[in-house]
């Protein structure tokens, strides 16, 4: 049993979040900020799923929603290649078709200017959510600098500048600066001679992420917090209290429970949340490098990130429509390395470990699900690509929600009702 049965202010003062990633755990530790007393469950640990093996980036000047047009084409092309960065299984069951057909109508221009908009309150805030983290106790690395995107040639660069001007359009702040030869060079060391053109995106941000939410958690257990492992089969009302049915037959209750688990959000918010969240899987690998790496790379045809991992690089692309369940892919892998070794010198390619694949919770509008599902009952999911960046913000803004019952309006987007 979590808390007692007195309320302050008319809020829970204790809640079960279920999910031990980036969200849940920012969220847990924002409830802490507000006197709520937490219980995280897990059913595998902290970092088990999306967040740990990401591209680490906090990244509000590249984080856009996928429903672009452009992608639209891009997917219909990818079906024809089985190496294509976007994966499509020809197998694919009745559920993941429906939810391409819902992705495929909101690859509109205006769907998508409406999610960068939606988006821009968490991107606005997003670096200093980290910030309040780091500055209060979370004692994990962060590291401010640009992301370099480079290109084979000036034209293959006109693309991402015309996405980074249309998210300028909708507000997002974003300063975009082209390099020179010299200045590539020294941005990007690891630059192969095949690469002619670089764009720096400036003040972004990038994290060890399995390190950060490790970091997350053990805060969160100082400040009075419980970390259990169990695999959650049910969350639903009990009279004035929530109660959490795990698998094991242990029953957790408390006076609210959070739902985010990633990917994995429609087995316990099934008929709940309006939109689907399917996983896009991606996948990662670390490798040793010969040439400095100051800061993250982008590869955008290519659709790979970089990033400066524990004194050598981690190497993370490909989004694949299959369960979050299913085992790692090894030709993956092997498409990662074929496209992206061409474009980078210096990387000792055949000496990848931590070889991983996990799933980014993708909803088709391109806006996450963030609110209650139903009384003293939250999701916080569906951040798709950039969870790792709006993780932390959206905890705090999900904490006010539950704790004063009043909607902040960077939440209204998100409305999991929708
Ligand atoms: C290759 C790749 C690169 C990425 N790069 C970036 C990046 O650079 N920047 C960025 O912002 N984002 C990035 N992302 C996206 C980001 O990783 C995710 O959006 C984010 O981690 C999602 O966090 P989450 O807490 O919602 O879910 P998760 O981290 O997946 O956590 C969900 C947790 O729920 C648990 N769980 C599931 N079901 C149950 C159950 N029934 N009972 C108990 N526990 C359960 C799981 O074990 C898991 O630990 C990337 C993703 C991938 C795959």
């Amino acid at each position: 049993m979590v808390g007692s049965d007195v309320q302050i202010d008319g809020g829970p003062r204790s809640v079960v979040v279920v999910g031990a990633g980036i969200v849940g755990l920012s969220t847990a530790w924002f409830l802490q900020e507000r006197g709520v007393e937490v219980t995280v469950v897990d059913r595998t640990g902290v970092a088990a799923g999306a967040s740990w093996g990401n591209a680490g980036w906090v990244a509000p000047g590249l984080s856009m929603p996928l429903n672009q047009p452009a992608i639209l084409r891009y997917g219909l092309s990818a079906l024809r290649d089985p190496n294509a960065p976007l994966h499509i299984p020809m197998t694919a069951d009745a559920r993941l078709w429906a939810f391409l057909l819902r992705f495929a109508a909101q690859c509109r221009s205006s769907s998508w200017r409406r999610a960068v908009r939606a988006n821009l309150p968490l991107n606005d805030e997003c670096i200093e959510a980290y910030d309040v983290l780091v500055g209060n106790g979370v004692d994990a690395p962060v590291t401010d600098g640009p992301i370099t995107a480079v290109f084979r040639t000036p034209r293959q660069a006109v693309h991402l500048l015309h996405e980074v001007s249309l998210m300028q359009d909708c507000g997002q702040h974003i300063t975009a600066t082209t390099l020179s030869e010299s200045a590539l060079r020294e941005h990007v060391p690891l630059a192969s001679p095949a690469i002619t053109t670089a764009v720096s995106i400036e003040n972004q941000r990038f994290v060890d992420p399995g390190r950060f939410v490790q970091a997350l958690a053990r805060s969160v257990q100082q400040r009075g917090g419980a970390i259990v492992t169990a695999d959650v089969r049910d969350v639903r009302r009990s009279g004035s209290r929530v109660t959490v049915d795990t698998r094991c037959g242990d029953v957790l209750a408390a006076e609210a429970a959070v739902i985010a688990t990633g990917a994995w959000l429609p087995k316990l918010a099934w008929g709940r949340v309006r939109q689907p969240v399917q996983a896009g899987r991606g996948y990662s690998f670390t490798v040793p490098i010969d040439r400095p790496m100051p800061a993250p790379i982008y590869l955008p045809d290519v659709r790979v990130a970089c990033t400066p991992y524990r004194g050598a690089m981690r190497v993370a692309g490909t989004m694949e429509f299959r369960s979050p369940d299913a085992p790692l892919v090894p030709e993956r892998v092997a498409a990662i390395v074929d496209s992206t070794s061409p474009l980078l010198d210096g990387v000792r390619w055949e000496e990848r470990s931590e070889v991983w694949v996990g799933p980014r919770p993708l909803t088709p509008d391109g806006r996450p699900v963030i609110g209650p599902i139903g009384p003293r009952v939250y999701v916080a999911g569906g951040h798709g690509m950039w969870g790792l960046a709006q993780g932390p913000i959206t905890g705090r803004l999900l904490a006010e929600q539950i704790t004063t019952g009043k909607t902040p309006t960077a939440l209204e987007p998100f409305d999991p009702a929708r």
